[in-house]
């Protein structure tokens, strides 16, 4: 990490529900200099927490290609190039016109259609993909990206959330949940990745799932167990096994419920977590030397 430059730690869960941006939130607003950043673009909901005043919002787009059948000899080599099976060339045959189609929904905008196209017939046009806002909530720097409805492609959006990172501050990221290329998108980069996780057998199947994958990037990480007093031994007796740190117990408790479910962050009615979140950055920071 460079000199001066602030920690990135991302938030992160090999399954939805287990109170990752509950963690998420909490830590943030228990930080100073902090910028809060929700990568969840399929489902952002740190907003109803963190409740901030949105001063920007601006549209994402990728770049798609569009052909000009003009220019078009139906060769193919645009279809071979794409990874992502995003494009079917039929050749002219007989009397009949070839056809060239474009599965928008398949397209990660990557160029390489139109770099590789031997007749320069490929443009690129502008898709939306969703939207992001950044604003600013309490003394936290925030910003959000959230997917259109029914678009499929979340990466080039949480690259785009992700531009927006400040070097000059703690950034605190809420990543989607799961293992997938949502999660590697957004976890790249990050100099800790903290996993929430819960201690039943789903819990335990998805947090070893999610801890190959940071092994894989090489990104340092804690888990903190939320219900700990609820469910079996197997996420510690994994941690013990495996030498992960367990950073944070978060217990069951109907308080912690009701105030999520009403919206409201735990640290501002219990100053005591507010304390445990300063203790887990500061073991993060102490461990790593950053
Ligand atoms: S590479 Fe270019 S010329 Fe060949 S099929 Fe694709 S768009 Fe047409
Ligand atoms: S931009 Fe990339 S992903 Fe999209 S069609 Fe072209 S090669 Fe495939």
């Amino acid at each position: 990490m460079l000199k001066g430059k602030k920690m990135i730690i991302s938030i992160a869960s090999g399954k939805g529900g287990t109170g990752k941006t509950t963690v998420a939130v909490n830590f943030a607003l228990s930080l100073k200099d902090v910028q809060f950043l929700d990568c969840d673009v399929e489902e952002p909901n740190a907003h109803l927490f963190l409740k901030p005043i949105i001063s920007e919002e601006k549209k994402a787009y990728i770049p798609i290609p569009e052909v000009d059948e003009g220019k078009c000899n139906y060769c193919g080599q645009c279809r071979d190039v794409c990874a992502y099976n995003a494009l079917a060339v039929f050749p002219a045959k007989d009397d009949k016109k070839g056809h060239w189609l474009l599965f928008q929904n398949l397209c990660h905008g990557c160029g390489a259609c139109r770099l590789l196209c031997p007749q320069g017939a490929i443009k690129e046009v502008d898709k939306e993909i969703g939207r992001i806002g950044i604003g600013q909530s309490y003394d936290i720097q925030f910003i959000h990206g959230r997917l259109n409805i029914g678009e499929a492609m979340s990466p080039p959006l949480i690259r785009q959330v992700k531009q927006h990172i400040n070097p000059t501050k703690t950034v605190i990221i809420d990543a989607p949940p799961g293992t997938s290329c949502p999660v590697i998108t957004t976890v790249k980069g990050s100099d800790y990745c903290i996993l929430v996780t819960e201690p039943t057998p789903f819990g335990l199947n998805d947090l070893i799932l999610a801890v190959e994958v940071l092994r894989k990037l090489q990104i340092p990480f804690g888990v903190v167990i939320n219900r700990a007093d609820l469910g079996d031994s197997g996420v510690e007796k994994y941690c013990e096994r495996e030498g992960i740190p367990i950073l944070m117990r978060i217990p069951f408790s109907k308080k912690i419920a009701v105030l999520y479910s009403t919206g409201i962050p735990i640290v501002q009615e219990d100053p005591s977590y507010k304390e445990k979140f300063v203790r887990l950055f500061e073991h993060i920071c102490q461990t790593y030397k950053l």
